[in-house]
Formats: structure tokens, C-alpha cells, sequence
């Protein structure tokens, strides 16, 4: 088994280290939160004092850091100067293609490997070990990464050259999005035309409006498998984190010179929503917002 050092230990973070730990690895575990810390000790991690304690002497360091301002900090700062040259670098925060792009760049030119390794499942499936993991990396490094990727999820997918993870993770959430969004009207209308919000999910689930927003994860309460809408909308995916996705997607479709009316469209939605001080609430309860916009 082999010595990782683990930084960020958050919502997803932390079930993720735990689960490494679980699988016998030895965890050096880094947050800036000492309740992290703690959470991360009692899970069977080490918990370490600075990011450069968790880099030295790993064999592997796995990042899981809000933003791409973060991940390319932590790599100046903390690993590029502690991590003992061929480390692997495992990036599975969700982060724009570009600085994901750079910040392998960067730590090939320091002796080290680094893939992008963004995750798909929200929190109960980091702390399950279901994860989806999509990889940006060399077929060597994918090599490296896989097993240990492995503890975390259930599916380790390699998508391509380093940033090709990333570009994998914001454009299937741009789909996410926009089908969360026609999901929510599609319901809305159907009760404006008389239709029982079960009918219509009975028919559509089983005819061609089926998608994963309606049938994994229904925006309306009772209807569906338990999701969120069962909850009032708390828990689950932030609509806060799906607008940073979707603002993602947007700077990588600019970049790339691609048109995406649809993805744009459920970003200005998701702005909406989370500016009116619903970004704390689960994703599919932009429903609400659509309800009450057509009065
Ligand atoms: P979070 O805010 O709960 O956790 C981030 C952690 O990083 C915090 O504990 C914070 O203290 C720590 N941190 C920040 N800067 C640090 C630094 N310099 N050194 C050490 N620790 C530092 O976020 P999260 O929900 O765990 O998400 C992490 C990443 O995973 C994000 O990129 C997010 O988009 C992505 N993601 C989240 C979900 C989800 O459902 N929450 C799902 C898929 C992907």
C-alpha cells in the first residue's frame, strides 16, 4: 500500500481520503478547517500541519480543492518544491481545462506526473467509494492513477490527453444542466395542461423525453426515486456548484470557438437562481423559480 498525501478534505474530500484509508493506504491528510482535520484523523487518516508536509515523501497526491486558483497555489506553493520527482499528481477537483492544462504542464517540467481526475456523483458517492472518475493524463500516468482512483469509485474512465478529464466533466454537466432545466419545464407545463405529475412521469420515462434529470433524479417531490425534491431541494448538488460547471463550459466553449445556445441559456438560469440566494439549495430546485416565474 502506498503513502498519499491528500489536501483538501471538504464535502467530497473528505469521504474520498476516508476511503482510501479504509483500503489500507497510509493518509496524510492537509485542510486549512481543523474540523476537517478531525474528521480526516477519526476516518484512520494522518492528519499533517502544512500541504508541503502531506507532499513529502508520498508516492501520490491527490488534490481535491474548490477552484483552479486553488489547485495551481497548492502546486507552487506546497508540492512542486516537497514532492520527490516521479510523484503522481491527481487533480480531482473540478477546474477549467485551461489551468488544468498549465498546472500538468508545470509539474512535468518539475520531474513529476499529474493527471486530471474530476469526479462525477455528489457526496454520498464520495463518501460510498461510487465515484465516477474521469482521467486527463498520459497512458502511463492513467496506469499509475487507475488502482488507486479505484478505492475511491466505481468507474475510472482515462478520456484522453491531460485537460481532456476536465473538458469530459464540464460538458457532461453542461448536459446535466440544460436537461435539469427542461426537465423542470417540461413538468411545469404538463400540470398547467391538466396532466397528473406521475401520468405524465409514467408515460415520459418511458417514451422519448426520458432522460437521468427525470428518472434518477426527479425535480418533483414524490415522483421518481428519493431525490432531493423529497427533501425540500437540501442536500444533493449545489445549484451554486452546477452554475461554476456550467460558467466552466462556457469559458471553455468561448476558447474553443464552439456555439452551446442551450448551455448558455440554463447558465443565465442557474445566475438567476443562485443570485436570488437559492445557490445553497440542490440543483433541481430551480423548479421553484420556474414555477414562480410563470406565476
Ligand atoms: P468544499 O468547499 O466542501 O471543500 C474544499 C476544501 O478545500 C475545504 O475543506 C477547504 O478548507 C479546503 N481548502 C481550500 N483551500 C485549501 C488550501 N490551500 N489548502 C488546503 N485545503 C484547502 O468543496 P467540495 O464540495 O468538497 O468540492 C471539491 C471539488 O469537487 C470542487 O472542485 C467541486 O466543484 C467538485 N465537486 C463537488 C461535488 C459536490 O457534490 N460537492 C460533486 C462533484 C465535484
Amino acid at each position: 500500500m502506498a503513502r498519499i498525501g491528500f489536501i483538501g478534505l471538504g464535502n467530497m474530500g473528505g469521504g474520498m481520503a476516508a476511503n482510501l484509508a479504509k483500503a489500507g493506504h497510509d493518509v496524510r491528510a492537509f485542510d486549512l478547517s481543523a474540523e476537517a482535520l478531525e474528521r480526516a484523523k477519526a476516518a484512520g487518516c494522518l492528519p499533517v500541519d502544512s500541504a508541503a508536509a502531506a507532499a513529502e515523501g508520498a508516492e501520490a497526491i491527490v488534490t481535491m480543492l474548490p477552484a483552479g486558483k486553488h489547485v495551481e497555489q497548492v502546486y507552487e506553493d506546497a508540492i512542486f518544491g516537497n514532492a520527490a520527482p516521479g510523484t503522481l499528481l491527481l487533480d480531482c477537483s473540478t477546474i477549467d481545462v485551461d489551468t488544468a492544462k498549465r498546472v500538468a504542464a508545470a509539474a512535468a517540467a518539475k520531474g513529476l506526473v499529474a493527471v486530471d481526475a474530476p469526479v462525477s456523483g455528489g457526496i454520498a458517492a464520495a463518501n460510498g467509494g461510487t465515484l465516477t472518475f474521469m482521467v486527463g493524463g498520459s497512458a502511463e500516468a492513467f496506469g499509475r492513477a487507475e488502482p488507486i482512483l479505484a478505492k475511491m469509485g466505481k468507474a475510472v474512465i482515462h478520456a484522453g490527453a491531460n485537460g481532456a478529464g476536465q473538458a469530459a466533466k464540464i460538458v457532461n454537466n453542461m448536459i446535466l444542466g440544460a436537461q435539469m432545466v427542461s426537465t423542470c419545464e417540461a413538468f411545469l407545463l404538463a400540470q398547467k395542461l391538466g396532466l397528473d405529475p406521475q401520468t405524465f412521469y409514467d408515460i415520459s420515462s418511458k417514451a422519448s423525453g426520458q432522460s437521468w434529470s427525470m428518472t434518477s433524479y426527479c425535480p418533483v417531490p414524490g415522483v421518481g426515486p428519493q431525490s432531493p425534491a423529497d427533501n425540500d431541494y437540501q442536500g444533493g448538488f449545489a445549484a451554486a456548484l452546477m452554475l461554476k460547471d456550467l460558467r466552466l463550459a462556457m469559458e471553455a466553449a468561448e476558447s474553443a470557438g464552439a456555439q452551446v445556445p442551450m448551455g448558455k441559456r440554463a447558465r443565465e438560469l442557474y445566475e438567476a437562481f443562485t443570485e436570488a440566494g437559492q445557490g445553497g439549495l440542490d440543483f433541481s430546485g430551480i423548479i421553484k423559480m420556474l414555477d414562480e416565474k410563470a406565476g
